[in-house]
């Protein structure tokens, strides 16, 4: 879909969420960091423990800071409690449940297809193909007027590939719905994000989060980036003070460490490549595929056993062989330079 193409993000909004009035909290009104102000209006604790205030609902200055590093608007940027709230939130402000419907691309993340579950919302699955690249002829098939949401996840969650920036433009040019590149895992991929795409696409959602590469998992802070008109959609529906002021405060301190963060980064991507070279050659792995994240997708002689046999180890990874396309596969996270140590030691170990 391109900009010149009549395309109205306000016929995609669920109907009641049109005319939604948000709620007004008192800190919309009135930020607290406003000077010498008294304030009387939210019935909090006055004494100071640094947590006794609502936190700013609009994030304002974790947010331009996110904004300036990513070079968006800050209008365009919105952010959750992780970015699963994200993706639930989206179904929420376009999906009409038990009416509407959303395309996925097995395999990939678990948490589309739960939270079409939550929201009553039918999941057209099409299956990437064998190269685990998206089959853009069947999922335009698939394509209904319902179809609100296409999930796609680049880097892919299980199997660690890039999906196909060509045909991720076509998408993008063909669904009349929205478009969501789930980027949890771009910071492990030399490829651009596509957030350098939103002023090109109009129906383009892009979400990263700060669970993988960023280290905070524990915090849950995910992001999206779209168009100004759809993160005000999604600034009507959401919950007022989805983002704690502890998650806002440490974010934002953790901004200025960037620096540590890319020694991590690089030390994983290290590492990630030495995995790959242990372990192609342990016997009973068949494959190695490759990987843009921060995890390998191994296809081993009996996914069952081999998972079991790691358990007994103490290590835990995961088995993914329920997914189409993933018999017999597990998912490794790249570890500590330690920890993959003892991984490719306990593989070796268990030749028999
Ligand atoms: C881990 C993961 C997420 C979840 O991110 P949170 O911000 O922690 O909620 C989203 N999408 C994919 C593909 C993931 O693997």
């Amino acid at each position: 879909m391109t900009k010149k193409e009549a395309f109205s993000i306000q016929d995609l909004v669920r109907k009641n969420v049109r005319s939604l009035q948000p709620y007004s909290s008192a800190r919309d009104e009135y930020s607290k960091t406003g000077g010498n102000m008294v304030f009387m209006d939210a019935n909090e604790n006055p004494f100071n423990t640094l947590v006794n205030r609502y936190p700013d609902p609009q994030q304002r200055s974790l947010k331009q800071r996110i904004a300036e590093r990513k070079g968006v608007a800050v209008e365009q940027v919105f952010l959750g409690n992780g970015s699963d709230e994200v993706l639930d939130l989206l179904y929420r402000a376009f999906c009409e449940p038990s009416q509407d419907n959303v395309i996925t691309l097995p395999p990939t993340y678990g948490m589309y297809k739960v939270l079409g579950g939550i929201n009553d919302v039918e999941i057209k699955e099409v299956l990437l193909l064998p190269d685990f690249q998206p089959d853009v002829e069947r999922i335009l098939e698939a394509q209904t007027t319902g179809s609100k949401l296409l999930f796609i996840c680049s880097p892919n969650n299980p199997t660690g590939n890039i999906l196909s920036a060509e045909k991720i433009h076509t998408l993008l040019q063909k669904f009349k719905g929205l478009v969501v590149i789930d980027e949890a895992y771009a910071d492990f991929s030399k490829n651009p994000s596509w957030i350098d795409q939103i002023a090109n696409y109009p129906n383009l959602v892009v979400t990263q989060t700060f669970s993988k590469a960023l280290g905070m998992a524990g915090i849950r802070l995910g992001v999206c980036y779209a168009s100004s008109e759809i993160i005000s959609v999604l600034n009507r529906i959401k919950p007022p003070y989805n983002v704690n002021e502890l998650t806002q405060q440490f974010a934002t301190e953790r901004f200025a460490q960037l620096d540590r963060m890319q020694q991590e980064l690089k030390t994983i991507l290290e590492q990630r490549q030495r995995l790959v070279e242990a372990l192609v050659p342990v016997s009973f792995i068949a494959e190695v595929y490759p990987s843009d994240a921060n995890f390998l997708l191994i296809r081993v002689d009996d996914a069952r056993k081999r998972y079991q046999q790691l358990l007994q180890k103490g290590i835990v990874v995961r088995n993914r062989s329920t997914q189409p396309l993933c018999e017999n596969t597990l998912r490794i996270t790249v570890g500590t330079p330690e920890e993959n140590e003892l991984l490719i030691q306990t593989l070796n170990d268990l030749i028999v």
